[in-house]
């Protein structure tokens, strides 16, 4: 990476949690309320209009206040009826992850765990789904690594994620919900290391951490999807960057699908080093791979001198 050196990153990435695999759209086994966190507008006006009087245009009212405004109470949402916001409150929720621990280190980097509840509603006070992110503060950007599955069956040599069981893939909700509640935590701990106003509180992100975001693609594209959307969260795909081991078959899809940055994650220059240190190697060559990078940089639109890094 240009700005993110990887060790960097994974210094603070893996360690041995039990996890259980995601299950959307399941609502809370004792509340009965579902998380709306991590729909998109169609999906939230799909739930909104098929269980309330409530007409589209209402549903885009509600994603505004969800991904816009970041308001996640429902009685704050001013321009929905009274008779709407009782409804919501009572069945649904906009609940992002429990702070399950967080390290804070002297150049400001903080890793955090995050817990999600198993059913995704997100409301269990003792989450058994951990995952990390790390936030890297620099001088004139912010980056996110994000986390993409709940530990990684690809057993990279040099990568403690490596050596924990693949035990699912991040829904939407658990991929933005990482981001919106480190954001969240930053704009509300006066302790954050935002200390200047005109400073952004995430610049960037990169699907860094744990797992193989490109053997997650569907998922992957919906929560970018989520992140991008000028009526939402809004942030440009170009500061949005993936980073695989070289999963060949979904590069290409990153420059023409999801129009966000590519990193490979190299480690050696020839096929009988890399194929010892990263054994997804022996399964889709260096040659492969470097063909599927000359035909995502011909998909990409990001700017030429950084579509593509390599680690
Ligand atoms: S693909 Fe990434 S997370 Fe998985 S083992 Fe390799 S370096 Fe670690």
């Amino acid at each position: 990476m240009n700005s993110v050196n990887a060790k960097h990153v994974h210094r603070f990435i893996g360690r041995n949690y039990s996890t259980i695999p995601a299950a959307p759209g399941v609502k809370h086994a004792t509340t009965g309320k579902t998380n709306l966190l991590g729909l998109s507008l169609p999906e939230l006006s799909d739930l909104i209009t098929k269980s309330t009087a409530a007409k589209p245009f209402v549903a885009k009212q509600l994603y505004t206040w969800i991904y816009k405004s970041k308001v996640y109470n429902f009685e704050q949402m001013t321009n929905l009826s009274k008779e709407l916001r009782g409804y919501l409150t009572e069945n649904h929720g906009v609940t992002l992850a429990k702070i399950h621990k967080l390290q804070k280190s002297t150049d400001g980097t903080i890793k955090f765990l995050f817990g999600f509840s198993a059913d995704n509603a997100g409301t269990s006070e003792k989450p058994n789904k951990i995952v990390e992110t790390v936030y890297i503060p620099e001088e004139n950007r912010a980056t996110l690594c994000v986390s993409s599955q709940y530990g990684c069956s690809l057993n990279c040599k040099f990568c403690h994620t490596g050596t924990q069981k693949f035990q699912g893939n991040l829904t939407p909700l658990e991929i933005v919900g990482q981001i919106l509640t480190a954001e969240n935590y930053l704009i509300n701990n006066t302790d954050s290391p935002l200390n200047n106003a005109n400073k952004p509180v995430i610049s960037n992100i990169v699907f860094m951490g744990q797992g193989e975001p490109l053997m997650n693609f569907r998922n992957l594209k919906a929560a970018i999807g989520l992140l991008s959307d000028s009526g939402g969260i809004s942030l440009s795909r170009k500061k949005i960057t993936v980073s695989t081991s070289g999963i060949i078959k979904n590069v290409e899809k990153v420059a023409a699908d999801l129009g966000v940055r590519l990193a490979i994650s190299l480690h050696a220059s020839n096929d009988k080093t890399r194929s010892l240190i990263m054994p997804i190697n022996k399964v889709f060559g260096l040659e492969p791979l470097m063909e599927s990078v000359r035909n995502f940089v011909k998909l990409s639109k990001c700017d030429k001198t950084k579509r593509v890094t390599f680690e």
